[in-house]
């Protein structure tokens, strides 16, 4: 049966019922005036209207349209109305006279039990009374966040809108479209004892005798907690408050609830407060649902979206099953309250918990409602969904909304709605929704009040066009689903699973690529790898280090400190698998070895790896090292290198090529190699080439003042065009400091070494000329000249050098030998033990 039946705004007459108790409607047929449109002609069966009223929660519905003023007011057909069970009282619809009475059709099933009950809310004026002692506010801005008018704001929103009644209006009857309030009641000590122990119980309960001072001081011997003689009246209103709205929920009482409580309940551990926290109001309220409808509630998700992370209820629940948490919030490397490490992304439980807790840290402030949106979209709903839980319980605070000072973040009341409504679609739309932090009073309640709404079945309000999340967040995700795969089935990437047998026989590819780079040079220019007795980068790979074979003799040397090659891939278009046979690796310090090499230079080269790996490969994903630490690895390696393979020994001019991080360390090197500045020192210059990391200025020492001539008349930065550096040029003169920098017309690093090749080509030829030629006149025709002549052929080379310590590879050998190690120079400038 497929019946049109236009049912218009006005046509819902207002219920009289109290709160979800229905009284099913009867009318009765003999009240209802019909006029001549019943005894018109018999309408064909599709035209037939049905008459109907019905039982149940949706009312009699009646459109009115008077065609004469002789015809019934609408007032006087809907006391009319009766009950029509039969299709046989069909009338005519159009053309008549006279009123038409339209009643839609009885259901064909009993009625949607979930949109046709009601929003419970929770709220209780008696909260307020846990506050700060007025003493300790000298001014207005003394006011301490967590402020007892929080709860007053949200539910004074919630009220003006029409949505709950408050005591101004006890005498009027709740509406159909208002909120039905659940009475909050103090939590007993069994049920706050579920999740805190009873020295904790005591120790609050303990409060109400307490002279003030004592309280003072109790809470300055605390975490960020204040106390008065109501502070356990409220807490336990509070915790009582989320019991009941949950329990509510579970019952099918209420379709869904909001309890607007305080003091919250976050942060409190099992046996203390912090944080503005007494009692964990919503794992007390998880734990009773547990307890006391453990067939109906026995899986529970817990959501926060408090903007710090919710270290109390993440250690209620570590190792339990049933329980998944999951927290959105602000963590800056444990920079943000709780300053713990347990809100990252690596805490994910433990025992029969693992996988039920997932944090979703953000790096900084600044979210909004696109990261908010796209966390939900890519984690919290497909591991929700998963787990499918018979109760949803939101952790809400309202920190993270746009205008709260202490959360920086920016989320809208509209985003709040969309969270909220995502959520609904969990459990059977089994949600309650508990009072956490939020200390700006307008946005937590205009946060609040779009929550109720969407609760109510209200759409939530439109988000913001061309949502675009930043890249940090989509970062922070990318990580939490790599973390996460393990656990749910519905994340990707899976991460690799070491315990695979194939993965035994695995090697990480730059690790295969430095050897084989190696192993290039090696058949080339006959250079091995140098022993390091460094913990560190030096480690990580027997090729980091390699050295043409005559680098300890009289020629110019030129010392290259890079980033690994960089490899470019087209994927495949669908699985998105990265394939060798479309993979390149474009290679471009090689051009610089090979030219220096033919031209008579001694080459060391040393990769610094982008990460410094685990002794042990458990195929998990290796962020890279920040640019900071790369740069400090390749400060303490060039130290080492210096004091052990080139200050000992006989170069003739020595020239540092930093490219990328690396260049960062080679400057920190000078700041702290004063002999480089002697008239007799062999070193030249420092190239560098910067594309992405910062400047780097050459240290003043306090004694010597000309560091900064020095290193501006010998040193060489190429730096990308789109560098941050050139954007303040036209306003203020970049400082010597920094060397002589030179703007490159080019922006990825290949592509600058590339265009750059020949300027420092000329410059080296040109300095190593310039040496020859004052040596020539100082020396004569001294024995070492011919040795800074081009390079012989390289098998010639080899067998120069078949006496010395170390052993020279011949041609078709396979790997390369190791290069030997002395002992550090007395010269040595830093004076450091290796
Ligand atoms: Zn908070």
């Amino acid at each position: 049966m497929d019946r049109d039946f236009v049912m218009g705004e006005d046509s819902i007459l207002d219920s009289t019922e109290p709160n979800g108790n229905h009284i099913i409607d009867t009318i009765d047929p003999s009240q209802i005036s019909f006029h001549r449109g019943l005894h018109g002609p018999v309408p064909s069966r599709k035209e037939q209207l049905p008459i109907h009223s019905h039982g149940g929660l949706l009312k009699a519905t009646s459109v009115l349209r008077p065609y004469s003023n002789s015809q019934p007011s609408a007032e006087d057909t809907r006391e009319d109305s009766s009950e029509f069970g039969s299709e046989d009282m069909d009338i005519t619809p159009e053309p008549s006279p006279t009123v038409q009475v339209r009643i839609p059709p009885g259901p064909k099933f009993p009625p949607l039990p979930y949109s046709s009950s009601k929003t419970g809310l929770v709220y209780d004026a008696r909260m307020r009374f846990h506050a700060e002692f007025p003493d300790l506010m000298s001014n207005a801005d003394d006011i301490h966040p967590e402020d007892p008018r929080r709860i007053m704001e949200i539910f004074e929103e919630i009220r003006q809108a029409g949505l709950v009644q408050g005591p101004e209006d006890a005498d009027e009857e709740t509406k159909d479209e208002q909120c039905w309030r659940i009475e909050a009641r103090h939590a007993q000590k069994g049920e706050i004892c579920l999740v805190h122990t009873p020295s904790h119980y005591a120790f609050i309960s303990s409060l109400k005798d307490k002279p003030a001072f004592e309280l003072k001081e109790l809470s300055e011997k605390l975490d960020s907690i204040y106390f008065n003689n109501s502070t356990f009246e409220c807490a336990t209103l509070a915790a009582g408050g989320a019991i009941e709205a949950c329990r509510a929920v579970v019952r099918g009482d209420v379709r869904n609830a909001i309890a607007i409580i305080r003091p919250p309940g976050h942060h409190a551990e099992t046996d203390s407060p912090s944080g503005f926290c007494i009692f964990n109001n919503v794992p007390i309220a998880a734990r009773v649902c547990q307890n006391d409808f453990p067939r109906e509630c026995r899986k529970v998700v817990i959501l926060d979206w408090d903007v710090h992370h919710g270290n109390g209820i993440q250690h209620a629940f570590y190792e339990d099953p049933n329980v998944l948490y999951i927290s959105l919030h602000v963590y800056r490397d444990q920079k943000f309250y709780p300053n713990l490490p347990d809100g990252n992304l690596d805490y994910c439980g433990e025992g029969p918990g693992l996988g039920r807790n997932v944090n979703i840290p953000w790096a900084d402030h600044g979210m909004g409602d696109a990261e908010y949106i796209y966390a939900f979209q890519q984690v919290v709903m497909p591991i929700a969904t998963e787990f499918d839980p018979d109760l949803v319980i939101i952790s809400a605070g309202f920190d993270a909304a746009e205008g709260d000072v202490l959360g920086g973040c920016h989320v809208t009341p509209a985003c709040y709605g969309h969270m909220t409504h995502m959520l609904m679609r969990l459990a059977e739309g089994k949600i309650a929704v508990c009072l956490e932090g939020g200390y700006n009073l307008r946005s937590i309640a205009r946060s609040a009040l779009a929550v109720t709404r969407t609760l109510m079945l209200q759409p939530p309000d439109r988000l913001e066009a061309d949502l675009c999340p930043k890249e940090s967040a989509v970062q922070t995700i990318e990580q939490v689903k790599r973390q996460q795969s393990r656990y749910w089935k519905c994340l990707y990437p899976k991460q690799l699973d070491p315990s695979h047998p194939s993965f035994g026989v695995a090697q990480r590819l730059h690790e295969i690529i430095r050897e084989w780079q190696s192993k290039m040079l090696c058949e080339e220019h006959h250079m091995s790898p140098l022993t390091v007795k460094r913990t560190g980068i030096a480690e990580t790979f027997e090729h980091n280090i390699i050295a043409t074979p005559e680098f300890m003799d009289p020629h110019p040397l030129l010392v290259i400190f890079h980033d690994p090659p960089e490899m470019m891939n087209n994927p495949d278009p669908i699985t998105g698998k990265t394939e060798l046979h479309n993979s390149w690796l474009a290679d471009v310090n090689k051009r610089y070895i090979n030219w220096a090499v033919q031209n008579g230079f001694q080459v060391i080269d040393v990769n610094i790896p982008k990460a410094v790996m685990k002794e042990i490969d458990d195929g998990s994903y290796v962020e890279a090292d920040s640019n900071e630490a790369r740069a400090a690895q390749t400060k303490e390696l060039a130290g080492y290198v210096w004091e052990n393979y080139i200050e000992p020994h006989e170069a003739t001019q020595v020239f540092f090529l930093g490219i990328g991080a690396a260049y960062l360390g080679l400057v920190d090197l000078l700041s702290h190699y004063e002999k480089c500045r002697e008239p007799d020192s062999v070193v030249e210059c420092l190239i560098g080439f910067v594309s992405d990391t910062v400047l780097q200025s050459i240290k003043r020492n306090f004694n010597d003042d000309d560091i900064v001539p020095w290193y501006y008349a010998h040193s060489m930065i190429f730096v990308q065009q789109s560098h941050h550096v050139w954007d303040r040029s036209g306003h203020k003169k970049i400082r010597r400091k920094y060397g002589r920098l030179i703007q490159s017309s080019k922006d990825p690093m290949n592509d600058m070494l590339l265009e750059h090749q020949e300027e420092v080509r000329e410059y080296l030829l040109a300095k190593k000329r310039q040496y020859e030629k004052e040596n020539a006149v100082f020396n004569g025709a001294d024995s070492r000249q011919g040795l800074r002549s081009p390079t012989l052929p390289s098998g010639i080379q080899a067998a120069r050098f078949s006496g010395d310590v170390r052993q020279t590879p011949k041609p078709g050998q396979k790997l390369p030998p190791l290069g030997f190690f002395t002992a550090p120079s007395s010269r040595s400038p830093l004076k450091r033990s290796f």
